[in-house]
């Protein structure tokens, strides 16, 4: 209806740009935007249309939830449309498929209910009762659920950001807003990949850019649609700005959106999008031959600046240079000038990146480096800006094989997060407090177990003589001596070496884990409980809890406790 009103020329509607390009109406679901002039020939053919549309249809339109919106209209002309529409005027803010249209993006307002639902699914959990492996879990998948919407649109200011990162680190250490708990693994290192030493916690804002980055992908391939158009009558050819990045100059009037989609490749360095596009040459129609990256790793004019400045052809698509002959394919150049000897030379090599080049009748089109099928994705956008903004390179393959390796242990999340962070040497242990200088002034640093080293994560898990002597009673019991290693990393690996098979790996990870924890919690009650503990005494609570969380927590072990005790390897390579 609405089409056929502008045909005849009976519904004046909204001119973009100075092609041609115009809109009357959006359509989606139950909602519907009409876009037209304010005028009073167009109040009457809205009217007209809504009307006819209800005989139609025999659908009622609920005029109480429809309203109407001015940009840059007199407060009089509005108010008489409203009269005469029967709705009411609504501002530039109002919200189509809920999101909120003409919002700033900017703006800390624009994001409140983001951040309140963010933060309402993370306290609806009773959070105090999930492990820290749960945690994990959960974080990500309430970032993959809710907020997704808003993060496909606009891209997140960096206070947003942070306060989002607040509440997910509150959250992983401890209760949503309320308790100040010290967070003792700074975000980035949160945010690396269990293998390097992180525990996998997708940063929102590398997610924001890698959605916010589909758009830029699906303005560049080939497929028709009304939203480009629009964009292409605002700001001319978008295809081009894209290219050139962030140097792109656009109209005074360029919303903040557009600007945003432009300036993607400011963050996390030039070209980290646009150096994993490659143009696929079919017929060359429609590729420039110097500028665009089609052949090898960059564009020629980038290339070869000698050969591009004195070419004729600039401008030239590849299928204007190339010319499939009956001998294959023939380059024609054209130079402002004869060559010099030096510049042959460069042709050469030119001629040589070109060869093996052939041309089809299909379209040219972009293809995505980082995928097999030449598609962009947003996952692997995220783990190309990951690599770029958040990697850290810290650890060595020993640390790196235990990080990897560790997660999979069959003890309870919480143990193993703890044995992650003595990995990491970030646990209250009294050599860090007085770092960070918690402590007061007169506290002993000295260990309680030995009395006689300052307390440090290598001293109290490692060399204490407590410690020491609960190894090697282990060690004898599992049947596997080695000397004492420098560090806690060399440690896990030697005591995983007798694992002859993954669940044999499993079952010794877990007694290691086990005797961490049991460890920590000895040194905590002789603090805080003031308890003495002998070492055969925690031998054997490590062998009891190491039989109870393997028998629960896998289907893989059934021994009774004494054969466990006696025999553990046994027990385990059943
Ligand atoms: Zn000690």
């Amino acid at each position: 209806m609405m089409r056929n009103a502008v045909d005849l020329n009976l519904f004046e509607d909204f001119k973009i740009g100075d092609n041609g390009l115009t809109v009357s109406h959006l359509q989606y679901a139950n909602d519907t935007l009409c876009i037209g002039k304010a005028t009073v020939d167009n109040l009457w053919m809205m009217k007209a249309l809504l009307r006819g549309f209800e005989m139609a249809s025999g659908l009622k339109i609920n005029f109480f939830k429809s309203s109407l919106i001015g940009v840059n209209v007199p407060g009089e002309f509005m108010s008489m449309a409203c009269d005469f529409l029967n709705c009411s005027e609504g501002s530039l803010l109002f919200k189509y498929l809920g999101l909120p249209v003409g919002a700033n993006p900017k703006s800390m307002s624009t994001w409140e209910p983001m951040v309140e639902s963010l933060c309402g699914k993370l306290n609806s959990w009773g959070h105090k009762y999930i492990s820290f492996g749960g945690r994990i879990i959960l974080l990500n998948a309430v970032l993959n659920s809710i907020p997704i919407f808003y993060l496909t649109f606009l891209k997140m200011p960096v206070q947003v950001w942070k306060r989002i990162v607040r509440i997910q680190r509150e959250f992983l250490w401890g209760g949503v807003g309320g308790g100040r708990k010290v967070s003792w693994v700074k975000w980035k290192s949160v945010c690396q990949q269990k293998a390097n030493g992180g525990i996998g916690i997708k940063d929102i804002r590398v997610m924001n850019v890698s959605l916010l980055a589909k758009w830029k992908w699906r303005l560049l391939d080939g497929e028709k649609a009304l939203w480009k158009d629009v964009l292409e009558g605002k700001y001319g050819p978008c295809k081009e700005s894209l290219l050139v990045g962030g140097i792109a100059s656009w109209p005074r009037n360029a919303s903040v959106w557009w600007k945003d989609v432009v300036r993607l490749e400011d963050f996390g360095g030039q070209g980290w999008f646009n150096s994993e596009l490659k143009r696929k040459v079919g017929n060359g129609v429609d590729t420039s031959f110097w500028m665009v990256n089609w052949c090898g790793g960059r564009s020629f004019a980038l290339k070869y600046p000698r050969l591009f400045s004195i070419s004729n052809q600039r401008e030239a698509m590849v299928g204007d240079i190339g010319v499939v002959t009956e001998e294959g394919l023939v380059w024609n150049f054209s130079w402002r000038r004869r060559l010099f000897v030096w510049e042959e030379e460069l042709l050469l090599s030119l001629m040589e990146d070109l060869e093996g080049i052939t041309m089809s009748n299909e379209d040219d089109v972009w293809r995505w480096n980082l995928e097999d099928n030449g598609i962009f994705s947003v996952k692997s956008a995220y783990l190309k800006l990951e690599g770029l903004v958040l990697l850290e390179d810290l650890w060595g393959e020993v640390e790196k094989r235990v990080f990897a390796n560790m997660w999979d242990s069959p003890a309870p999340s919480k143990v193993v997060a703890f044995a992650w962070r003595v990995l990491l040497n970030r646990i209250p242990t009294k050599g860090n407090l007085a770092f960070r200088n918690v402590l007061p002034p007169e506290t002993s640093l000295l260990c309680v177990m030995c009395n006689r080293k300052e307390e440090s994560a290598l001293h109290l898990f490692l060399h204490c003589d407590m410690a020491a002597l609960v190894w090697l009673k282990l060690m004898l019991w599992l049947d596997c001596l080695f000397l004492s290693p420098p560090n806690l990393f060399i440690h896990w690996e030697c005591w995983s070496v007798r694992g002859r098979n993954k669940k044999v790996k499993k079952g010794l990870w877990l007694i290691w884990h086990t005797t961490i924890w049991v460890l920590w919690k000895a040194r905590n009650d002789t603090i805080f409980n003031g308890q003495t503990f002998e070492v055969d005494e925690l031998v054997e609570e490590i062998k009891v809890l190491s039989w109870r969380w393997l028998l629960h927590r896998t289907h893989s072990l059934s021994c009774l406790f004494y054969e466990w005790s006696w025999n553990p390897m046994f027990c385990l390579g059943r």
